[in-house]
């Protein structure tokens, strides 16, 4: 007897190859019907044998192929209606449910094995078709204007199907079969490249296009190349005067540059690589993978990786994911820099115009192509942590640096849904944000610092092309707490009800919300710089954080810092003030080291304004702790970019001291305060004793390590409480992580770290939606200390 079922599948089910899969199930089990993808995922609608149907339903869970992921099923019976076959159905686009979450958008996927074979086999009528693609693989998020995912929807829109495409298309037993980015070299895509000077007269010729593109970077020269998610710039990564030229022309001094290797095999000739490592390297999302720089190196090697990433011994690694990029790599032989297409810290160039215009004082050639790029989105970045360490700690743990192209925009399922759709804005820097509708959180792809100009257009442009895209209709606006945020700005001129959030709550919340907590916690959130709700800059905080609300605690005892921002760029002012505060106003007991390097009038206009007590907001910042200690040692006087002082005093730090420095909790203030005056003291006489800076580093490193412990032991006395999130940029710090999480393990805590989002300000529109959420679901008021 024959019934008939109405099938409703919700997960990441679109753009993955999910229906030709339910199509090849339907077929094998003789059932009849229609699968289509509808506004929340897919509909079947399909009639059969009893038997046969409950195998489907248990297929579908068991049997969707990477990367499609079924997270739930819901069926119902209907009244037979006589299908005579299996379709599938044009998609549905469902009217405004406002409740349900949105439908997932798959990331972009990187060439699958069989693609990459079709590349390089001289028989295939796709060799070395740098726009391959398949039901598995190729652009997805990026060229998508709307969903349910449909050529039509995509900017394939604009290339009609060969007749050998529209068969393979069409046919349920191809690897192509509904491969919205099908393409082929009669109908598809095609390469060009194009020189500034010469902009109109493109080499068109796909081989002739590559040839000049490889001329090129073999002398030496820049290449400005259309990737995925946007322009990248690249060169010969083993060329220092051609890196310097990058770096000149980008306004790119120090940061570390990432290169792209051809597979892992040559991943391996730079760096150490575990399984865990290559696993990662080699994913269907293609991270940039920061690694540790092997030991010894040829001399060339040496001094290219010097310029490449200097005073840090790791290298950021990506392979390539493009069918373009494997035709480069194949050809070129070497490592390439492979950078973001934009000016220094400004959002990644995808539009060609615009590319043209910006990257033409940087890049010497243009290779470049005419599928367009619907949303842009730049590399992720993720680092790995070493493998030992107990259960519950942070062995082997994959940390986000950057989220953004492979995994935006992937929703995070927040612990309970918000009443209301709604915006969170995000930080300044490392700029996101995140729409949420229901129980799914979209974090967007990132999108760059927020004080250049074309940042902010980007957030206020993305944040338009994601409510389209999500067909979310925001009516609450999260931001940050500081009225000088650009987002913060931005939240004005929206229309909803505003939320404002405070910075290190906001940075709590995203780690229990990533980890589906609704429950109190400890939070350690440590970064650079946010505003507190007492107008002081905070930095170094020990919170209580539930939902809506949160206590704050303990901080490290505030200094007064004199400059306000420029204080960030010069760590010597950070030693200046933790000297004040160490040495009670008396400079002169400061190393002699130190002093000596100090310009005179500088400090002695530091001094005034520390005397007399007009210095501005005092902060508890960690990182400009980080800063005076890099400066105190004489490892950095002024960074380049943010974070600089910090990530080379992790590099530098060696492995074997078991040094610390003292730390005490002062429990005369309310909320408490732990003071950094003894340790500046004890490092001012380390230095005096000629102790190594490595060793400084490292005992430093450990004192960080044993405010935390002594930190969140005091918390839990006060609340009662193991659970303890950490966040904030300084857990980028792989080290501090790794020692952090594992004190922490052995004293009885839960240590929770983030998993799906970065530590750093890349996560932070996470922990404000998720706040915003509480603040409409309880009615509480804005949250305060
Ligand atoms: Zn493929
Ligand atoms: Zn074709
Ligand atoms: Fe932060």
């Amino acid at each position: 007897m024959l019934h008939r079922r109405v099938i409703a599948v919700r997960g990441l089910v679109q753009g993955v190859g999910f229906r030709p899969f339910v199509h090849r199930l339907a077929t094998r089990l003789d059932l009849k019907g229609f699968v289509r993808n509808d506004a929340q995922g897919a509909t079947i609608d399909v009639e059969g044998e009893e038997d046969a149907l409950d195998e489907l339903v248990r297929s579908l869970q068991t049997e969707a192929p990477f990367p499609a992921a079924v997270s739930g099923v819901r069926q119902q019976s209907k009244p037979l209606c006589s299908y005579d076959r299996f379709t599938i159905a044009d998609s549905h686009r469902d009217t405004h449910d406002t409740d349900a979450a949105p439908v997932p958008v798959t990331p972009d996927l990187a060439t699958c094995a069989e693609c990459l074979e079709e590349l390089g086999d001289p028989e295939s009528r796709r060799y070395r078709y740098p726009f391959t693609n398949c039901a598995r693989c190729g652009p997805r998020f990026t060229i998508m204007h709307a969903v349910p995912y449909d050529r039509s929807r995509t900017t394939m829109a604009a290339f009609a199907m060969c007749d050998d495409c529209r068969r393979e298309y069409e046919d349920p037993r191809d690897r192509r079969f509904h491969a919205q980015p099908i393409a082929c070299p009669r109908c598809g895509p095609t390469l060009t490249y194009r020189t500034p000077e010469r902009w109109l007269d493109a080499t068109a010729v796909r081989e002739g296009a590559l040839t000049a593109a490889l001329a090129l970077l073999r002398a030496g020269g820049i290449l400005a190349l259309k990737g995925i998610g946007g322009y990248h710039l690249a060169c010969d990564a083993l060329d220092v005067e051609a890196l310097r030229r990058l770096r000149l022309r980008k306004g790119r001094e120090a940061k570390p540059l990432a290169v792209m290797v051809a597979d892992a095999a040559a991943a391996r000739e730079l760096c150490r690589i575990d399984e865990r490592e290559e696993e990662l390297l080699e994913s269907a999302q293609r991270p940039i993978v920061l690694l540790s720089q092997r030991e010894s190196h040829a001399q060339h090697i040496q001094c290219a990786l010097n310029e490449l990433v200097p005073a840090v011994r790791t290298l950021g690694v990506i392979l390539p994911y493009t069918p373009l990029h494997h035709l480069l790599m194949a050809e070129f032989g070497g490592p390439l820099v492979m950078t973001s297409g934009n000016l220094s810290e400004e959002p990644i160039c995808h539009d060609d115009d615009e590319a043209r215009d910006r990257l033409a004082a940087i890049a010497d050639g243009f290779l470049t192509h005419d599928r367009r790029i619907a949303s842009p989105c730049d590399d992720s970045v993720l680092a790995r942590t070493p493998r030992s360490g107990p259960a519950g700690g942070a062995a082997g743990h994959a940390l986000f640096v950057r989220r953004s192209r492979g995994f935006a925009p992937r929703h995070i399922v927040l612990p309970r849904p918000s009443p209301e759709p709604l915006v969170a804005l995000g930080g300044h820097q490392k700029s996101t944000f995140c729409l949420v509708r229901g129980g799914a959180a979209v974090l967007s792809h990132h999108i760059g610092d927020l004080a250049h100009p074309a940042g902010y257009v980007s957030l206020r442009d993305s944040i338009a092309s994601y409510e389209r895209l999500f067909g979310i209709d925001a009516r609450a606006i999260a931001h940050d707490l500081h009225p000088d945020y650009l987002s913060t700005r931005l939240a004005r001129e929206l229309s909803g009800r505003s939320i404002a959030v405070q910075h290190h709550h906001a940075h709590v919340a995203a780690c229990l919300a990533e980890h589906g907590l609704h429950e109190r916690a400890i939070g350690i959130a440590w970064d650079g710089a946010g505003l507190g709700s007492d107008n002081a800059i905070w930095g170094g905080e020990f919170l209580l954080v539930e939902g809506a609300s949160f206590a704050r605690l303990g901080h490290l005892r505030y200094v007064s810092l004199p400059g306000g921002d420029a204080a960030a760029r010069q760590p010597w002012r950070s030693a200046a003030a933790h000297l004040w505060s160490a040495f009670e106003g008396d400079l002169s007991r400061a190393p002699s080291a130190w002093l000596s390097r100090q310009e005179a009038e500088k400090l002695d206009a530091l001094s005034t304004v520390l005397q007399s007590g007009l210095a501005g907001p005092p902060t508890s910042s960690a990182g400009r702790l980080f800063d005076a200690i890099a400066s105190l040692i004489g490892l950095r006087d002024t960074s380049r970019f943010e974070a600089q002082a910090a990530m080379e005093l992790e590099a530098i730090a060696d492995a074997t001291t078991e040094r610390s420095y003292p730390v005490e909790v002062d429990e005369r203030a309310e909320p408490w305060w732990i003071d950094c005056g003894p340790m500046i003291r004890a490092i001012a006489e380390d230095i005096s004793a000629g102790r190594s800076s490595s060793e400084i580093a490292a005992a430093f490193h450990n004192a960080v390590r044993d405010i935390f412990v002594v930190g969140a032991e005091h918390a839990r006395d006060q609340t009662g409480i193991s659970l303890v999130a950490l966040s904030g940029g300084v857990f980028q710090n792989v080290r501090l992580v790794n020692a952090a999480s594992t004190a922490l393990v052995e004293r009885g805590f839960t240590p929770l770290l983030h998993r799906l989002v970065p530590p750093n300000d890349g996560g932070l529109a996470l922990g404000q939606a998720w706040v915003a959420a509480c603040v409409l679901r309880d009615g509480a008021e804005a949250p305060c200390a």
